[in-house]
């Protein structure tokens, strides 16, 4: 099953495509599909993400599902001070994880790839145990995969050829690539292979790679920060 479209709105992030919203080091995005609304990571901060969203014109309060790809501070921080959410996609159990479960609060964990909501998939946790990292993906018709990256830790080939297992064409990769320039050469080699259409790189993409992502990839590069927009298909 595909979403007929996704929408994908940058809240917290390391940069900022204008000085009317904060900065951070971290990392959260809304995503809105025709039928739900899931908050990719929240940033470290609560009152930072209210801040951006209401700037930005973005409702947080009808969230269906609050997706946590990895435990560190810059995507989770905000989690403890936020309203606990219906359904939480979580890499792996942890304390906050079990409280919320005791709240009632719908916790999926996997090592496999699963349905959050139609058309709307985690990879399944990646990574070595005490590093779990999973990534979401929206299939769109008429598009294919776009996939919300939050550190890529386990590495992106690793990510994006799970995607693929999962039956999916990764066509755009948001997020957090953790690369410096030296390995951003070998990323151009690997969204060459699996031909994805557009990258947008940010959080902890370092600026050598995003020079050679921008050498490399002509057009194919989303300028991201706090505030970004993009639509799909
Ligand atoms: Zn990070
Ligand atoms: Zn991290």
């Amino acid at each position: 099953m595909k979403v007929a479209y996704c929408k994908v709105v940058v809240l917290v992030d390391n940069r900022a495509l204008s000085d009317e919203v904060e900065t951070t080091w971290g990392f959260a995005a809304l995503v809105e599909t025709p039928r739900e609304k899931v908050l990719f990571d929240v940033g470290p901060d609560y009152e930072l993400l209210l801040d951006n969203s209401k700037k930005l014109g973005v409702d947080l309060s009808g969230v269906d599902a609050v997706f946590i790809s990895h435990w560190h501070g810059d995507h989770a921080g905000a989690l403890p001070d936020m309203p606990t959410p219906k359904v939480l996609a979580v890499p792996s159990i942890n304390s906050y994880a079990k409280e919320a479960m005791n709240k009632g609060c719908n916790v999926l964990c996997s090592e496999y790839p699963y349905k959050i909501f139609d058309g709307i998939y985690s990879t399944g946790g990646l990574g070595g145990l005490l590093l779990r990292e999973h990534s979401l993906v929206v299939d769109v018709e008429g598009f294919g995969g776009v996939v919300l990256v939050g550190c890529s830790h386990p590495g992106l080939e690793k990510i994006l050829s799970r995607v693929e297992k999962m039956g999916v064409k990764p066509c755009t990769v948001i997020g957090g690539f953790h690369v410096g320039g030296w390995e951003a050469r070998r990323l151009v080699n690997l969204f060459e292979r699996v031909k994805v259409r557009q990258i947008a790189p940010c959080h902890c993409t370092s600026e050598d790679a995003l020079m050679v992502f921008q050498a490399e990839l002509p057009g194919r590069v989303i300028d991201c920060g706090v505030g970004r927009m993009l639509t799909y298909p």
